[in-house]
């Protein structure tokens, strides 16, 4: 083990555990609502918590197509008379009679008098006599009325992110529109002299800014409004402008690039006049520089320039000042063991985020391995990854076979 990174030697390097609750208690959540219309509710943070006006299922019901029956009338091989039906939003409209049974179908109304229902394929019809066979007991295959839920009982909570199952829940129960905070706004520009937008010929020592198209998809999933400053040269008026612009029309800024040591003087300055700025030097790799302040109203979090550190820094210290801004609660990093595949090399004193390829083997049984060199500039890395593989702060090199921590990227990015 080498001293020079032993993090007792690095006493300036705040473990990103330590760092979110730091910048946790400087943000606010949303408080200001609207109301949409459930269609337009994907991706939106419940403001009240929702009850239910009505029972779930709202009237017994038929898991089965088959035949409705009253249990305590029923005897084996005693056939019952069919005199009626129920279809799906079609109910039976006769009385209960001793002795019978309704031809019913799956979703249709167990008539009043009914109390279970038989499949077809275990009725033998002849006629309008059926003979049920394996009875087994009252209310089979019946979906009895308030058995989900009953009226009056809380069915989504206050801060809920609405997705997809909400919205489906939210139409069984009726409600037609809903209350929401506002949207959270997010601005966002890259700076960098080096940086060119696509679409453009790139010059001696020019690359393109492709930052900006990361953090659009990584906002658009956060179901965020954002607004695309694009490219501000590294120019202290151009800087001053953007986030004066970006302050203005947003809650949250985020830049990239301007962080690291040899420009975070630059940026400090224009936002020791505009806003107040702390430099944060964090134990995790990719992405050591990061920094975070207030401007005006907005916060500020300043992402480092390279294109991998800086989605890492995104997903790892800004998703979750992102939750707390919507006014979402803090959320679960799903966290599995998966087998090494091949030696990793690794310094103790930052945690480190290494791009990985996870699969499992048909018995559930999960292995890793990394998608290769892991430069912080290598944004290839990402693509080619499912999951992020997760090395501790004090951890060294970790032998092939090592049980190792992954996080998945479906649920980072749900
Ligand atoms: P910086 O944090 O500005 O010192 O930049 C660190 C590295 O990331 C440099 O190699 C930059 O050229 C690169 N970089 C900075 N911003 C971007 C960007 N928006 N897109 C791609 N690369 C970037
Ligand atoms: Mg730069």
């Amino acid at each position: 083990m080498s001293t020079s990174h032993d993090p007792c030697c690095q006493p300036d390097l705040l473990h990103p555990d330590a760092a979110i609750p730091l910048l946790l208690g400087q943000v606010n959540a949303i408080t200001a609502t609207e109301v949409v219309q459930l269609p337009q509710a994907l991706g939106r943070v419940l403001a009240e918590d929702l009850v239910s006006a009505i029972d779930l299922p709202p009237f017994a019901n038929s898991s089965m197509d088959g035949f409705a029956f009253r249990y305590a009338n029923w005897q084996p091989d005693s056939p019952l008379t069919l005199v009626g039906q129920s279809f799906a939003g079609h109910p039976y409209q006769g009385q209960y009679q001793a002795g019978t049974c309704i031809r019913i179908m799956t979703g249709a109304p167990v008539p009043t008098g009914y109390d279970s229902v038989q499949m077809q394929e275990l009725a033998q019809v002849d006629g309008t006599q059926v003979t049920l066979a394996a009875v087994k007991g009252v209310g089979e295959n019946v979906r009895q009325r308030g058995e989900e839920l009953s009226q009056g009982t809380k069915v989504l909570t206050q801060g809920c992110q609405i997705g997809a199952a909400e919205m489906g829940v939210l139409a069984t129960i009726g409600v037609p529109q809903l209350k929401v905070l506002r949207r959270l706004k997010v601005a966002f520009f890259s700076t960098g002299d080096e940086l060119m937008p696509v679409g453009s010929e790139l010059g001696q020592g020019q690359i393109y800014d492709s930052n900006r198209y990361s953090l659009q998809g990584l906002l658009s999933r956060a179901g965020v409004d954002w607004l695309d400053l694009g490219v501000i040269k590294d120019d202290p008026e151009a800087i001053r402008q953007a986030f004066m612009t970006a302050s203005r029309e947003a809650d949250l800024v985020l830049t990239s690039g301007g962080v690291s040591v040899g420009e975070a003087d630059y940026t400090k300055q224009i936002l020791d006049e505009e806003g107040q700025i702390t430099f944060w030097k964090l134990a995790i790799k990719p992405g050591k520089p990061f920094a975070f302040g207030h401007i005006a109203k907005a916060i500020f979090c300043g992402l480092p320039g390279n294109p991998v550190s800086s989605m890492v820094t995104f997903y790892k210290i800004v998703m979750p000042v992102i939750h707390k801004l919507q006014g979402l609660p803090p959320q679960p990093v799903i966290r599995i063991n998966a087998e090494l595949q091949q030696a990793i090399r690794k310094h103790p004193g930052r945690v480190e985020y290494q791009r990985g390829i996870l699969t499992t083997s048909a018995e559930g049984v999960a292995t890793v391995a990394t998608t290769g060199s892991q430069g912080s500039g290598m944004l290839t890395s990402m693509t080619l990854a499912n999951c992020f593989i997760v090395l501790d702060q004090m951890q060294g090199d970790t032998p092939a076979g090592t049980q190792v921590i992954v996080e998945p990227f479906n649920y980072i990015l749900d």
